[in-house]
């Protein structure tokens, strides 16, 4: 059996260092907001190259704690991909704004800045890209446009830690950054976890009280926030993978390349890298007209597999305004209904990849 993420090989490689980390929050019986999460955001803040790391409850959070530090609210619009998890566009309304869905690139998956260009209105405040299964989108193309626009653009950054472009880490360089750590992640805990990043002190300093009832000093409360903090042993947890964060992307790079040898006379499309930045690969996403053949095959010999996403977010109910159809999004359409990921994670063996490759030859042959 070859799981699509094998969280229990990496536990059992860090098993000491980790058990010896939650066995001091457990004896220290500091929970929340002590040591571990100050430490691991001045970690997280020098390895990603900002000036403030605000950790949080989750991805999720992240981008709605975001969003309300940028005030964005009702009337305005914020462009994103309907090609990602629905976490991205749900906090677009989280806080009363309007998600306006755009196609993607076919060959990356990623937003497509053409069509980001297009749908700007005068009532446009924000661009949301997502760094779609690690490989980070076309920022340099999305900064003109920001920039010529006078538009915020908040990264979606949830499956690319420790992605970059020409050096510079994706949420490093734009209004925020919003990270997941949720497990499966590129950089994950043993429980939830999330990280906005910024370059703004007075945002930070917002961000600091929204994920903490509106308030920096105990009882009083500037605004209405939230309960969203990260807590001590997920970040002693984050401080033990961080360090190791590099090996673990490379890892995945080294299992991508094996793919694409094995994959090399297998009629499927293997992922694109554009050479914008560097992908480090959370998915493993191929496209096949011969999905359901493909399926059949890994799951008999009982491979991990999985559609990200079969159904793309502007043909989900949540997002059904009832009065206009959805919008016509061709190209995620088509990807869609093609695409399949594979297992991928830093210690998914060559053999492993080999016999996965075998068995996808053996069902399109
Ligand atoms: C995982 C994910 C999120 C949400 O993160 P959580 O920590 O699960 O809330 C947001 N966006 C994308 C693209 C994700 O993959």
């Amino acid at each position: 059996m070859i799981p699509m993420v094998d969280l229990k090989r990496q536990y059992q490689d860090l098993r000491g260092e980790i058990d010896a980390a939650i066995a001091e929050v457990l004896d220290s019986t500091r929970f929340i907001l002590g040591p571990n999460v100050h430490a691991l955001e001045s970690e997280l803040a020098e390895y990603l190259g900002v000036t403030h790391a605000i950790t949080c409850a989750s991805g999720t959070d992240a981008l709605h704690l975001a969003l309300r530090a940028a005030d964005l609210g009702p009337g305005d619009e914020v462009i994103t991909t309907p090609f990602t998890f629905i976490a991205t566009a749900e906090a677009i309304r989280y806080v009363g704004a309007q998600p306006v869905f755009v196609d993607i690139d076919p060959r990356t998956f990623n937003i497509d800045p053409e069509a980001v260009a297009r749908a700007i209105t005068p009532r446009t405040r924000a661009i949301i890209p997502v760094h779609l299964f690690g490989q980070p989108a076309d920022m340099p193309a999305l900064t003109r446009l920001a920039e010529d626009h006078l538009l915020l653009l908040i990264e979606d950054c949830a499956q690319s830690f420790g992605a970059s472009i020409d050096g510079v880490q994706t949420g490093s360089a734009t209004a925020f950054g919003c990270f997941s750590f949720f497990p499966s992640k590129n950089l994950g805990g043993y429980g939830d976890g999330g990280l906005v990043t910024t370059n703004c002190t007075p945002a930070a300093e917002r961000l600091l009280k929204l994920r903490n009832h509106g308030s920096r000093i105990r009882y009083h409360h500037d605004e209405i926030g939230y309960n969203s903090r990260l807590d001590e042993i997920q970040a002693a947890i984050l401080r033990v993978k961080l360090k190791r964060i590099d090996a673990f992307n490379q890892a995945r790079r080294r299992v991508a390349a094996r793919y694409a040898e094995a994959l090399a006379d297998v009629d499927v499309e293997i992922p694109f890298e554009d050479g914008i930045g560097l992908h480090v690969y959370h998915q493993y996403t191929m496209l096949t007209d011969r999905r359901e053949a493909v399926m059949t095959a890994l799951q008999e010999a009982d491979i991990g597999h999985a559609i990200y996403y079969p159904i793309p977010l502007h043909r989900q109910a949540a997002f059904d305004n009832r009065d206009t159809p959805p919008p016509s999004l061709p190209v995620t359409d088509a990807v869609a209904s093609r695409c399949l990921s594979l297992p991928v994670f830093p210690e998914l063996e060559d053999a492993q990849i080999d016999f996965i490759a075998e068995r996808i030859r053996g069902a399109l042959g």
